[in-house]
């Protein structure tokens, strides 16, 4: 039966989700744990990429070589970026790019080599799901409250996010980034460490991938502070509607 999977990066982001799944069977593969059962009718396996860019390649390329997944979904956090982009809120995936990827002069900066451009794109119909899924899943949980103050309503964003292998946490290190991304042509709204990964690999096999992030921090210099309590108390609520959502929608 073809599978949907379903990644994450951190336990806390996926705990959620597991909860969700029917007759969870365990797997063990590549130093990982894959969690196969049903959710909605729907066969699904969850896993975790781990952080960063090359544990998320293997933990896909696993899934798909070892559990005939024809669809890939990630849910994670992210630091915010683009302008407006603020703690709590949601951007769905368009496209991925890796921003520590260069390899200049040989390629333009950015540009991933031999695939002939810098930009990894999200499957639109699977992305178009999902961020209906986001709207319903979000209209069903209530507000939160974090480091002292309720979040405003979570606005949704849809467009670039930026992955690469650093935890940014320094507000001159982002704009930095951010500078160097836009002089080359390319605005994301959010950055993190797994995205771009997951989707190249879903890429080379074909295989449609669509992904969300909550906002746990704005990238800079408080980027740490209260990170695990959000990924608990916001960002793992925030997946389990939105999945629970696009389940009924597949
Ligand atoms: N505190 C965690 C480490 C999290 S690393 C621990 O102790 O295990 C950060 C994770 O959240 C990555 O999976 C990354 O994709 C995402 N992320 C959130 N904010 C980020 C930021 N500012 N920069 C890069 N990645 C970020």
């Amino acid at each position: 039966m073809r599978t949907l999977a379903i990644l994450s990066a951190l336990p806390d982001e996926q705990s959620g989700l597991l909860q969700q799944l029917e007759q969870p069977e365990r797997v063990q593969r590549a130093g990982r744990t894959f969690w196969r059962g049903h959710w909605h009718a729907h066969a699904v396996v969850l896993a975790l990429t781990k952080i960063g860019k090359v544990a998320a390649a293997t933990t896909t390329t696993t899934l798909i070589e070892a559990f005939d997944v024809d669809r890939v979904v990630f849910t994670g956090v992210a630091g915010g970026m683009g302008a407006g982009v603020g703690v709590g809120d949601v951007v769905v995936a368009q496209n991925f790019v890796q921003h520590d990827m260069d390899a200049s002069p040989l390629f333009a900066r950015y540009e991933i080599p031999e695939h002939g451009s810098a930009i990894l794109t999200c499957d639109v119909q699977l992305t178009a799901l999902l961020l209906r899924a986001v709207q319903a899943g979000l209209a069903g949980v209530g507000r939160h409250f974090h480091q002292g103050q309720w979040l405003p309503a979570a606005t949704v964003h849809t467009g670039l996010v930026a992955s690469g292998d650093q935890f940014v946490s320094e507000a001159a290190a982002a704009r930095q980034m951010l500078s160097d991304l836009q002089a080359a042509g390319f605005s994301p709204l959010a950055v993190e460490m797994e995205g771009a990964a997951v989707a190249q690999v879903c890429h080379d096999y074909g295989v449609p991938f669509a992904a969300v992030r909550t906002i746990s921090d704005r990238a800079d210099d408080s980027a740490h502070a209260d990170f695990s309590a959000f990924v608990t108390q916001v960002a793992g609520p925030y997946a389990r509607a939105v999945i629970g959502q696009l389940m009924t929608l597949l």
